[in-house]
């Protein structure tokens, strides 16, 4: 057996054996603690007897004599009684072995103080006398029965030194009695012990009840600590609940409204020059809805855990490299430098969630900075791997910088205004790094800036890596063909409108007969955007898959309104883009000239 099988196998008996050691350890502590408590009580009841004794040698027996014995017999009571007194002012006794060992020693030298007295006396006392101080001196094991409290040792050590001086002295008074001395005697101090060792099973039964007493009590403790933070937890998250979906209403109800105002305007036919700029607003508002729309629905699928990080070989620097040039031109904007201070890092982590807390992060960083510059850092730090993105914005106070974090949470936007963003970056960007396993950090100055501070633990150690895929800038759409399949008419209306306009001829269907009778006619397109859920049943990811089975490879894009894992799962698996909807015309431009790139 290797060594660790026989640590295994030994373990478990070695538990058992130092339960076993710390319960005798408590049984003898509670054990010392009760026979301290009767002792301190005892110089008194010495002193009884003591004075019985003397009375009974008092004219017989030479003064000197029982003078010194009582006071020998006190004293000796007084001795264990004070340090009984010390044992009593400690909380925890160091050595409970010892402390035993030096009880029985103090109860024997008491027991032979009591037993001297039938040396010392009998020889002079007459007959009664004698009789009454063997009754006494037989009494005062039985006696100490109580005060030793179910030790044994204790108990036979003070007996054993009443009761031979005593049975002695009675022999050699009566040598007829000898035998029946020495026998009574014996039988007697056995019998004692075995009543002090049922009083020790009691005593160690009592012991077990309170430990078991004291684990329930601490079980039950624990589980009702928990019950308190699951419940606070609970009532944590339905009040964050709560706030999110007033939060929610009211951001969604303002901007409905304002479009059905704007509806109504352009029902009632109005002035061609106005035109533009409803149509700016109407395009502003619906970005502003789609954003919230989007925030949202991220946040309730990170929340209910239906993000499944995928991780793999990426290369941290040059990611943030990518998202730095997206946010350049935006920078650039507000006459901010966008710094890079960027190393060489590897992670064996989730390109897309890094890359979402990446663009939060930085678009916060140009969106409330006003002067200065913004910088994103990589570096590796100890086994971690850091990004850091900078700004000399106007910071957050203090009191703040961990309520950032909330839902819908926001400094300086009493009003509510989309345009300044709807409160969902940060939360989302804490989820995500809750999901794969990133620590986040702030620190910011009001006035000075702020610093977002992500810690890795997933660094790569190996050399090889994936390299990240670029995403085309732009792709000529002038005159490519797409064939658009959608269960409404009025995405089909809208989508076709929307991509005439980028210069692409559409053709559209309404259901996989019609998707069918238009590659049966024109054959297949330069690209299919298709709805996931169909009317007629077909789902739209096995639709394009027998579409490119019977007329060849072309590019799909999915789009769905769907929320759920599976949706989700379903397209991942094909291998096709998807597009949650609502989609914003640049987030379906961007995948359309994706989707065609590839
Ligand atoms: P949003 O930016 O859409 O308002 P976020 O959740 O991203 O929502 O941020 C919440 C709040 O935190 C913001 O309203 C802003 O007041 C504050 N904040 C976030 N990042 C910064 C930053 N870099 N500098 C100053 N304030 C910030």
């Amino acid at each position: 057996m290797s060594e660790q099988l026989k640590e295994n196998a030994l373990s478990p008996a070695a538990d058992a054996g130092a339960e076993r050691r710390t319960f005798e350890r408590e049984v003898l502590g509670e054990l010392i603690y009760l026979h301290a408590g009767v002792l301190k009580r005892m110089p008194w009841v010495q002193l009884l007897l003591a004075t019985g004794v003397v009375l009974l040698a008092y004219g017989s027996v030479p003064i000197a004599w029982w003078c010194t014995w009582g006071l020998l017999t006190v004293a000796a009571e007084c001795l264990r009684a004070h340090h009984a007194g010390n044992i009593l002012k400690q909380d925890q006794l160091g050595n409970p072995e010892a402390t035993h060992r030096l009880l029985i020693a103090l109860a024997a030298g008491v027991g032979a103080t009591v037993g001297l007295s039938a040396l010392l006396f009998m020889p002079y006392m007459p007959l009664p006398n004698r009789a009454l101080l063997m009754v006494i001196l037989t009494a005062m094991p039985a006696a100490g029965v109580s005060v030793a409290v179910s030790s044994r040792q204790i108990l036979a050590a003070y007996a054993l030194l009443i009761l031979v001086p005593a049975g002695l002295s009675w022999a050699l008074l009566y040598p007829e009695h000898v035998l029946t001395a020495a026998g009574l005697t014996a039988l007697y101090w056995w019998f004692i012990i075995s009543v002090a060792g049922d009083g020790e099973q009691l005593l160690r039964r009592s012991v077990a009840i309170r430990r078991e007493r004291d684990r329930m009590l601490s079980d039950l403790e624990r589980r009702n600590a928990e019950v308190r933070v699951a419940v606070a937890k609970a009532e944590q998250s339905s009040q964050a609940r709560a706030r999110v979906l007033a939060a929610a209403s009211h951001d969604l109800r303002q901007p409905l409204h304002a479009l059905s105002v704007y509806s109504a305007v352009l029902v009632a036919n109005p002035a061609a020059d106005s035109l533009p700029e409803v149509a700016r607003n109407i395009d502003r508002l619906v970005r502003n809805l789609g954003g919230l729309l989007h925030g949202l629905l991220d946040l309730s699928r990170l929340s209910a855990d239906q993000y499944v990080p995928d991780r793999q070989r990426i290369s941290l620097d040059r990611l943030a490299a990518e998202v730095c040039n997206e946010y350049e031109a935006q920078a650039h904007e507000k006459q901010l430098r966008l710094l890079r201070r960027l190393e060489h890092v590897r992670l064996l982590d989730d390109a897309v969630a890094i890359g979402r807390i990446l663009r939060n992060l930085l678009d916060n960083a140009i969106k409330y900075t006003d002067s200065g510059e913004v910088t994103v850092a990589t570096y590796l730090s100890g086994d971690a791997a850091v990004l850091v993105v900078e700004d000399t914005g106007k910071g957050i106070p203090p009191d703040e910088q961990s309520r950032i974090f909330e839902e819908f949470y926001q400094l300086d936007n009493p009003g509510r205004d989309h345009g300044r963003g709807v409160g969902l970056g940060l939360a989302i960007v804490q989820r995500l790094c809750e999901l794969i396993g990133a620590e986040i950090a702030l620190t910011s100055r009001p006035g000075i800036g702020s610093q977002f501070r992500l810690a890795f633990h997933s660094v790569a150690v190996d050399a090889a890596h994936r390299p990240a895929q670029a995403i085309p800038n732009s792709v000529h759409l002038l005159g490519k063909r797409v064939y658009i399949v959608d269960d409404e008419a009025d995405i089909l209306r809208a989508m076709r409108a929307l991509l005439n306009s980028w210069g692409m001829e559409v053709e559209t269907a309404l259901s996989s007969p019609q998707a069918n009778g238009l590659f049966g006619q024109t054959g297949s397109p330069d690209l299919l955007i298709v709805d996931l859920r169909l009317g007629d049943g077909e789902h739209g990811v096995s639709m394009a898959n027998r579409l490119r089975r019977a007329h060849g490879d072309f590019p799909v894009l999915v789009v769905t309104g769907e929320t759920g894992p599976e949706a989700v799962r379903l397209v991942n698996a094909a291998g096709y883009p998807m597009l949650q909807k609502p989609i914003i015309a640049d987030v379906l431009h961007t995948a359309v000239c994706s989707a065609l790139a590839a």
